[in-house]
């Protein structure tokens, strides 16, 4: 059976869609097989795995709102072992559309429940909201993973989705559990990446990832050529340090 790991943080910008394709990439080229499941109505963990957004006739939306057949929604990807559902701007109905629909938040979770012993990982990228589409992905997860940018007010904001995370948990998904922090876009020539750091580290304890993912160049410009890091420029430090991640996740360290 599939781990099921939620990447959230309802925050725009702070790495959750770099770090789901580069995780699932990565995951992949150490031989485990991924479906990397795309529920942001931007698309970009779709198009970041080289996926051509304009020629799908159907996205995850149809799963979730339609019971389309989740097998038919799986795309091969430039990586071998990585597997994509995709989103398109479709999905932004979604939210919306579930609303007055039966057992709304657990759609996701029944979706993929079939493949689930197809893979290894189903990683699931979430939009910055915690609307309907976020609380899918947490119902279905095993796991999340919060990315937190290191930057002033890196903290603000998390009270509010651990609370949902709990909601969850006690309404939802009661073995839902914290995956781990990452953190992000490090400027190692600052000092108030190493504040934060700290600020993190004392909220979150041994819940933080021993991986720090620094900004680089490569990383930012990857998803314009639609390929994860690992392919991308399999010799830079954003492929180095996203394997280091995949292995932390692996061996749960
Ligand atoms: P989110 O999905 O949380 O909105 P993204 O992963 O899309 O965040 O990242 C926001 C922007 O920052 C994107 O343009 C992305 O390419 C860039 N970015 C993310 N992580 C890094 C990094 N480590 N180094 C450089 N650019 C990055
Ligand atoms: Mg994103």
């Amino acid at each position: 059976m599939a781990k099921v790991i939620a990447i959230a943080n309802q925050k725009g910008g702070v790495g959750k869609t770099t770090s789901s394709v580069n995780l699932s990439a990565c995951l992949a080229y150490i031989g485990k097989r991924v479906l990397l499941v795309d529920i942001d109505p931007q698309g970009n963990a779709t198009s970041g795995t080289g996926i051509e957004k304009g020629d799908l006739d159907y996205c995850v939306y149809n799963l979730l709102v339609d019971d389309h057949d989740v097998q038919t929604l799986i795309h091969p990807t430039v990586v071998e072992n990585l597997f994509v559902i995709p989103a398109t701007i479709q999905l932004s109905g979604a939210e919306i559309e579930l609303v007055p629909t039966i057992s709304r938040e657990v759609r996701l979770k029944k979706g993929l429940a079939p493949i689930a012993n197809q893979f290894d990982y189903i990683i699931v990228d979430c939009p910055p909201s915690l609307g309907l589409l976020t609380i899918n992905a947490l119902t279905a997860a095993d796991a999340v993973l919060i990315p937190v940018q290191c930057e002033y007010y890196a903290l603000e904001g998390l009270s509010q989705l651990l609370n949902t995370v709990r909601l969850v948990q006690k309404h939802l998904n009661s073995s839902l559990e914290i995956e781990g922090v990452l953190l992000t876009m490090l400027d190692a020539r600052t000092n108030l990446g190493l504040q934060v750091i700290e600020e993190v580290k004392k909220y979150f304890q041994d819940k933080v990832f021993k991986t720090i993912v620094p900004r680089t160049v490569r990383l930012g410009e990857a998803p314009s050529h639609g390929m994860p890091i690992i392919l991308y420029d399999p010799k830079s430090r954003g492929a180095d340090v996203y394997l280091e991640l995949a292995k932390e996740v692996v061996t749960g360290a």
